[in-house]
């Protein structure tokens, strides 16, 4: 409606015409504009700042949900429909610029209710597994482009340096390598339509005392070594958009940052992108509250092509064309921001997709998102200690305790629904709790949060326990990073049982445990998993091996704060170290080592005896001489020597020649009859590519009643 100027549909101008090279069209249009036009697409309001009419008014290029900022009700289809509103407001103006709308889509969309919520960087980087998370930019694309929303403010590229931060969960690990490998999310987020932004370039991770939006002081060859590698991926990678930090480097605001922003960004890495500026960053410039005339002018000159000014916008727009009418900002550089901005409209479609694609709203939450989540969360568990406990056995009797045990709020962390986060229910999921109940049904699982009514009869505790959640500098933390008093409280008394204790640790970052440690038989690092909580349970039950690595060092004590690899200060765990579960113990009467490292046919034969039911799984491991062209082979376990009525169970794991286990295959049970003895019988499973070097384990264990005698592969 609004003030919807009839045009005729025929694309008469050449900026229409989709056809014509994006530069073309670009220059077509520019050549069109007036110098409101111009200046309304460097701008953008906060939602709730603005009014569709207001959009067409002022010739608006651009609004953001800022954290949680949803509309109400808070459902994808309600998005959707707000955005178009929006959108429908920008399409009402003389030249139907479309707007581009961006929100924090940085664990999935995690503003809108019922969507699949992803864990947060730290653990992606501890996945160190860059396709699985291009997948994962890539359905959160299909979520974000189904509510209409064009643009993500993710990912945050920083290098964290210091877990006193309150933004550690946002970094993908404390070496440049982690973000610049996981940079591949970017291709996700693109390649399904919906344009990423590198944040916050740069050095937000860098800051003294590991404080939010403070001073970064390095000298020019470490800002570079270490915070400006994963921008330089990102350029490369052909990210949409940057957004500056709020953070100084040696007592410069980036905001104001020209060097940073036009020389180095711009011009040595050659990013072809817009520079978008954090909420309010300008203010920042020369401190104060509000923006100045001078920090618009400084903002725009240093190289910002558009501001987030979420709901001063108005002034912005009347203080930047009286700075460009004094000759204080040049028409020049109003051009470039322009042009940076419409080649990225152009390129993403948004002149002839305009609206929201309800063939995607659906995708919200699906179950397949679901899946790639759960499959995250399993990858991103990294297991520090393990007496033995782990894994579970299914069918033991456990005990679950733990703030964090059934709060998808907790689970989730900050950025979640709200910009804080929240606590219980705040959204559709699958709590931990609730996922070690599904994945071990046959386990009598009794949950009392603080741990009452815990005794010696349980084979296990399970204390899911960690920090509450936070976002951006409110989770900065001086003191110590140790356990909350109720966290200490539920340990104490599941200690007190004297039934072994395994840790479940949900937190953005390494806490201080050392103190604890001895008394605990395991401990897990979950970091923030979202929503998927049975990828929790399926890493205790030993459905998946873990192979998570940390993505930052772990300290001995916050007091050791900053603490990185390389920097000789002892720690409590390595960068990089994580454990896996110990193969299963040879059966006895197998003949030499069973281990073929260099057999180059899949025929091999194991001959033992394995001596009870129930008995030890026992491994072989076959090596194939050439890759694997596609990524799923079958191999068949013949089972000779069966006693009629045995049961046997398989499973199938990657392995690849380092060592490092991948994903396992679901467990294959074989009943004989109808296998006999001589018979044989397929397992189909899926071997992740590591080049070259790989290769695959058969587990296989006898969980029948009768003896096992001999098995073959073949
Ligand atoms: C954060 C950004 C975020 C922006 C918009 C700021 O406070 O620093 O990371 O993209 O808000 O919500």
């Amino acid at each position: 409606a609004m003030l919807s100027v009839a045009r005729p549909a025929a694309a008469a101008e050449p900026y229409l015409d989709p056809s014509l090279p994006v530069a073309t069209r670009v220059a077509d249009l520019l050549s069109r504009m007036s110098l409101d036009e111009k200046i309304g697409q460097m701008t953008q309001a906060e939602r709730a700042s603005v009014t569709p009419a207001e959009v067409t008014q002022y010739r608006l290029g651009s609004i953001l949900s800022g954290g949680g900022s949803a509309p109400s009700p808070n459902q994808p289809t309600a998005w959707a429909d707000m955005v178009d509103t929006f959108q429908n407001g920008a399409l009402a103006t003389p030249l139907r610029i479309p707007l581009v709308y961006g929100a924090d889509a940085v664990h999935g969309h995690n503003n809108v209710a019922g969507a699949t919520i992803f864990p947060h960087n730290i653990g992606l980087g501890a996945t160190r597994d860059p396709a699985l998370v291009q997948q994962i930019g890539k359905a959160t694309a299909e979520e974000v482009a189904g509510t209409g929303v064009d643009w993500t403010f993710s990912p945050c590229l920083c290098v964290a340096r210091n877990d006193r931060w309150g933004r550690t969960y946002e970094s993908f690990g404390e070496k440049p390598e982690l973000p610049v490998s996981m940079a591949t999310i970017i291709d996700g987020y693109q390649g399904g339509g919906v344009m990423a932004t590198a944040k916050h370039y740069v050095g937000d991770g860098g800051t003294t005392g590991g404080v939010d939006q403070g001073d970064t002081q390095l000298s020019e060859a470490e800002l570079r070594a270490i915070h400006l590698p994963p921008f330089q991926e990102a350029v490369r990678r052909n990210v949409a958009s940057v957004m500056v930090s709020f953070s100084s480097w040696n007592g410069q605001k980036l905001h104001g940052h020209d060097y940073l922003i036009t020389t180095v960004l711009k011009g040595e890495l050659g990013f072809g992108g817009f520079v978008v500026s954090d909420w309010n960053g300008i203010d920042q410039i020369e401190g104060g509250a509000g923006f100045t005339a001078s920090e618009v002018r400084r903002a725009i000159n240093a190289g910002i092509d558009m501001v987030m000014v979420p709901t001063e916008w108005k002034s912005f727009i009347s203080t930047l064309k009286a700075e460009v009418q004094a000759g204080r900002v040049a028409m020049s550089r109003i051009d470039d921001a322009n042009r940076r901005i419409l080649t990225k409209k152009f390129e993403y479609g948004l002149f002839e997709r305009p609206l929201a694609d309800r063939s995607l709203t659906p995708t919200v939450g699906s179950s397949a998102h679901r899946a790639i989540a759960r499959q995250a969360v399993r990858e991103s568990q990294v297991l520090l200690k393990n007496s033995g406990v782990l894994p579970l056995a299914k069918g033991a009797k456990l005990f679950v305790a733990g703030k964090s045990a059934d709060n998808i709020g907790y689970q989730s962390g900050g950025w979640t629904i709200s910009w804080q986060g929240g606590s219980g229910a705040t959204t559709t999921g699958t709590t931990i709790l609730q996922g070690i109940r599904s994945v071990a049904p046959q386990s009598t699982v009794t949950y009392s949060a603080g741990g009452a009514g815990i005794d010696s009869s349980y084979a296990a505790a399970i204390a899911v326990v960690g920090e509450t959640p936070y976002a951006e500098g409110q989770g900065d933390r001086t003191g110590s990073l140790g356990l909350d008093a109720t966290d200490l409280q539920t340990l104490a008394t599941l200690k007190a049982s004297g039934v072994p204790v395994v840790v479940v640790l949900v937190s953005g970052r390494p806490l201080d445990v050392a103190a604890q440690l001895p008394d605990w038989s395991a401990l897990l690092a979950a970091w923030l998993p979202g929503t998927e909580g049975a990828g929790v349970a399926d890493v205790l039950f030993g459905d998946y091996n873990p192979t998570g690595k940390l993505p930052v060092t772990w300290m001995q004590s916050a007091s050791q704060e900053p603490i990185n690899d390389g920097d000789g200060k002892p720690s409590l765990f390595a960068f990089g170290a994580g454990l896996s579960y110990s193969p299963p113990a040879q059966a006895p009467g197998r003949p030499g080592t069973p281990v073929a490292s260099a057999v180059t046919s899949t025929t091999a034969t194991l001959t033992w005896t394995a001596p009870t039911s129930g008995a030890p799984a026992a491994s072989y491991r076959v090596y194939r001489g050439t890759a694997l062209a596609a990524t799923t082979t079958t191999t068949s376990v013949q089972l000779t020597g069966l006693t009629p009525g045995t049961t046997a169970q398989y499973t199938v794991v990657a392995v690849n020649a380092a060592g490092q286990v991948g994903p396992a295959s679901s467990p294959v049970t074989v009943t004989t009859p109808p296998v006999q003895t001589g018979s044989s019988c397929a397992v189909t499973y899926a071997v992740n590519d590591w080049g070259a070097a790989f290769g695959a384990t058969i587990t296989i264990k006898n969980t029948g009643a009768s003896a096992i005698t001999d098995w073959t592969l073949a």
